[in-house]
């Protein structure tokens, strides 16, 4: 960009306003306590904790899979494909608020089949609210399905068998859940299916795992994004690797200083992975849980790291080209992003 440097004061009100995609968002992931505890009583299911501040105050992590436990016990509380539709729509509006113009919401049909629920319940309750995007929230949004990697491939293979009647509803596939121990070869005959059948494809590698999941997910799984990615910086073959082939990393600060990849904010690499030339892009991951949304990661990590407005640029422009929307609606958001830069110059 050639815009000049907007200064530090203004920088917190340009992140907030600038428009932006979020490509890391797992849906359950933003159900808030007090959505959380509203289904519950419609549903008839009882929560193990008394109350709304209860259950927040119970969100403190150690690591990935403390979380989960955690993210787990919420999903029991979605029943119907109503319910699915409200926490979709309750997602977008946090998101419009964020200037967020577009969305490729992670979501798993597993943890809800593993509960009786069928996975038409699930896709046509998020299909419905995204669908809904442009009309109720002025944005567009999309679904990606992630196969839980904690499981086996078989279970993967049927999960993607549930979905397929549904395949116009999703647009690609991801893989998500414990990394650690469940390397990305363990679901290559599926991801080979996937691709076969014209998925995009994604997967987490690289949040608490080591670099060589980065490279498998990308030589074994075949996928166009990496998802976290954050410790490619251990490897610089494959810090060059990434850059050449514009392999875009979906980073997430707060999820990482949430699940203790990184002790402090100040310690993380975006700012490194970004003046590397890598195609780095901010996101929530789970917002909920981890302390706020896309605004939040990019103000406080942006204060943390003391990144200027032409990292913020980058990120933007960064999060529409690693999108999976087509080339008129990526010219139509860049323009919208320069509008907004050049109102701040
Ligand atoms: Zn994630």
């Amino acid at each position: 960009m050639n815009y000049p440097l907007v200064s530090q004061d203004r920088l917190p009100e340009l992140l907030r306003r600038m428009p932006k995609a979020e490509l890391h968002m797992h849906i359950e992931g933003s159900l808030e306590p007090e959505l959380m505890f509203a289904l519950a009583a419609r549903n008839s299911v009882q929560l193990a904790y008394p109350n709304v501040q209860a259950l927040r105050d119970a969100y403190v992590f150690n690591n990935l899979q403390e979380f989960l436990d955690i993210y787990h016990a919420g999903t029991m509380v979605l029943k119907t494909e109503q319910d699915f539709y409200d926490m979709t729509c309750a997602y977008l509006a946090r998101a419009q608020a964020d200037n967020v113009l577009h969305t490729e919401i992670f979501f798993d049909t597993q943890t809800h089949t593993g509960h009786g629920l069928s996975a038409a319940t699930v896709i046509n309750g998020l299909h419905r609210a995204c669908a809904d995007a442009p009309a109720k929230f002025g944005m567009t949004a999309s679904l990606i399905l992630c196969f839980l990697r904690h499981l086996s491939e078989e279970e993967a293979f049927a999960c993607l068998e549930e979905a397929l009647p549904m395949r116009d509803k999703i647009v690609g596939i991801g893989l998500a859940s414990s990394e650690l121990g469940h390397p990305p070869e363990k679901f290559a005959k599926v991801f080979a299916r996937a691709r076969e059948l014209g998925f995009r494809l994604v997967a987490h590698a690289g949040e608490e795992g080591p670099a060589s999941y980065i490279w498998s997910a990308l030589d074994v799984l075949k996928v166009e994004r990496i998802d976290h990615g954050v410790q490619a910086f251990t490897d610089p073959a494959l810090m060059q690797r990434l850059v050449q082939d514009k392999i875009p990393l979906t980073v997430c600060p707060l999820s990482n200083l949430k699940l203790r990849v990184y002790p402090t904010l100040a310690q993380h690499n975006l700012g490194k992975l970004l003046d590397a030339g890598i195609v780095a892009t901010v996101n929530s991951d789970d917002p909920a849980y981890f302390g706020g949304y896309l605004n939040e990661n990019f103000t406080q990590t942006f204060a943390a790291l003391g990144l200027n407005s032409q990292h913020a640029y980058q990120t933007a422009l960064n999060s529409f080209n690693a999108s999976f929307i087509d080339a008129s609606l990526r010219q139509k958001y860049v323009q919208r992003l320069d509008e907004v830069f050049e109102t701040f110059a």
